[in-house]
């Protein structure tokens, strides 16, 4: 489904990404780990579109995008749900999550300058994709309620929620479990399941080790900006680079 060549990425003096390659298969989960400042959202970045890589190529659903916007990625299945959050703070949780939904929106401009039946009609079905999007990850009770208001756990899930509204076909997850209890975290585990299961491929980067072992299919880890492994979860704890630089006593 996507096919990373080779991306490098510097930021001044700061080797952030080295000739990585990666390969996602269309169903899957694949896990991103690596040590703080590994380049693990510097790599997302690249390919949602927020960084264009100093070298390499990606190509998604065989086509190459290297060189497209974000909002053109968007618009061929790629979502984002940013390490940072970045939801909009004085906006209720419901209006986040429209957000997502407007990018396929069918009204046109003057539909919504003039409050044409059109426009409405859109707006209420629109309200009510984002609720249901809401109560996918369990957040409806939530919907009328500033997103500022919320721990960062709850804002998390209406990023994921705003991510989801645009129907992507390929999901980035940037350390979704990040700051969550252990019971959070395990409401997490089951909707990125679930989530799977639905059909949305997903990539994940988590620092969480235990939680990406149970869940991905597949695990790559980075250091200094390289791929030191990549395989299976049951593979990828065993190897001599990966418990010597990263996962050490955690999984030995
Ligand atoms: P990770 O997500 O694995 O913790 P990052 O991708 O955020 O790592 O960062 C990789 C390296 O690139 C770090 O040294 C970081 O300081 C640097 N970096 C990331 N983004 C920027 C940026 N926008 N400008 C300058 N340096 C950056
Ligand atoms: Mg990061």
């Amino acid at each position: 489904m996507l096919t990373i060549e080779g991306i490098s990425k510097r930021f001044g003096g700061v080797a952030a990404l080295t000739e990585v390659s990666v390969t996602v298969e269309r169903g899957q989960l694949l896990a991103i780990i690596g040590p703080n400042g590994a380049g693990k959202s510097t790599l997302f970045q690249t390919i949602a579109g927020q960084h264009r890589p100093d070298a390499g190529r990606i190509t998604f659903l065989g086509r190459e995008i290297t060189d497209l916007q974000p909002y053109q990625r968007a618009q061929r299945g790629i979502a984002i749900a940013f390490q940072d959050v970045r939801l909009f703070p004085e906006m209720t949780v419901r209006e986040n999550v429209m957000v997502g939904c407007h990018t396929s929106g069918h009204h046109g401009f003057w539909d919504a300058a003039l409050r044409l039946p059109r426009y409405w009609r859109e707006e209420a079905t629109t309200r009510e994709r984002a609720w249901e999007l809401l109560a996918r990850v369990g957040m409806a009770d939530l919907a009328d309620v500033a997103a500022e208001s919320l721990p960062f756990g709850q804002q998390r899930r209406v990023a994921i929620a705003r991510a989801l509204a645009t129907e992507p076909a390929l999901l980035l997850l940037d350390e979704p479990a990040a700051g969550l209890t252990t019971n959070e975290r395990g409401d997490l585990s089951r909707l990125i399941r679930a989530i799977v299961a639905s059909g949305v491929t997903v990539v994940l980067i988590e620092h969480d080790v235990s939680l990406v072992m149970a869940l991905a299919d597949h695990v790559v880890v980075l250091e200094f900006g390289r791929v030191i492994a990549s395989g299976p979860p049951a593979v990828v704890r065993r190897d001599p680079k990966v418990i010597e630089a990263y996962i050490g006593a955690e999984v030995a």
